[in-house]
This record gives structure tokens, C-alpha cells and sequence, in this order.
């Protein structure tokens, strides 16, 4: 798969709407319970051993490390392993149907849409 940014900086067009431009992403993130417990089993047995090894029995102590411990792993846990949907939308008319310029449909409707704007121009020029 693609990744977010790249997606993000390709410009597109839209076939619903033709509006050309940087695609907006929506990101969906999907919930697991085992991950999330995962991760929270991992911050306890950290916790765990730092009291061990440094022989900390301060309980505000060892809250905080758990704290600190749990929120590092969240957050690798979310950019790294968290499934997640990756919807490219149309910034206009908020349909899923952006296209890369670049590929040969896209390409087309570039066309098109360059042809039209074109045919506009000159209309209210009022040369044809
Ligand atoms: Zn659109």
C-alpha cells in the first residue's frame, strides 16, 4: 500500500465532480481490543520491571513510569501496527473518487476538463 503522504501530495481529479487538485484523506482507524490489552500488558510488565531492576516502591513513582510507558507504546502502537482504512476524497464534493492525473484515465479527464475550461474562457471573451 501506498502511503499516507504520498497519496496526499498527488494531485488528482475527481471523476464525480472534476475538480483537480490534493486529494483530502480520511483515515479510519480500527479498534482492537486484544491489541489495546496487548499493549496495556506490555506498560504493566515494563512498570513491572523497572520497579524490579531499580528497586523503586514509590506507587506515584511507578504510576507515572506506567503512564509514560503506556502512552510511548500507544503511540508506536498506532503508526506502526494499528489497521487502518485510508479513504482518498474529493475536497469538493466529498466522494471517494479522486484519480492520479497521471494515469491514463485521469489523463483523459484532465483533458476534458482543460478543453472545457478552455471553451469557457473563450465564451465569455466572446470570441466564438
Ligand atoms: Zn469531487
Amino acid at each position: 500500500m501506498e502511503n499516507e503522504e504520498e497519496l496526499e501530495n498527488q494531485y488528482s481529479i475527481c471523476t464525480t465532480c472534476g475538480y483537480m487538485g490534493w486529494p483530502k484523506l480520511k483515515i479510519i482507524k480500527h479498534k482492537s481490543y486484544v491489541d489495546e490489552f496487548i499493549v496495556v500488558l506490555l506498560a504493566s510488565l515494563i512498570t513491572f520491571s523497572i520497579s524490579e531492576i531499580f528497586d523503586i516502591d514509590n506507587f506515584f513513582i511507578l504510576f507515572l513510569i506506567c503512564i509514560i510507558a503506556f502512552t510511548l507504546e500507544m503511540r508506536a502502537y498506532e503508526s506502526k501496527y494499528q489497521k487502518k482504512t485510508v479513504r482518498v476524497l474529493c475536497p469538493k464534493c466529498k466522494n471517494p473518487t479522486m484519480i492520479p492525473t497521471d494515469s491514463p484515465k485521469g489523463k483523459e479527464l484532465v483533458e476534458k476538463q482543460l478543453l472545457k475550461a478552455e471553451k469557457e474562457k473563450k465564451k465569455s471573451l466572446g470570441i466564438f
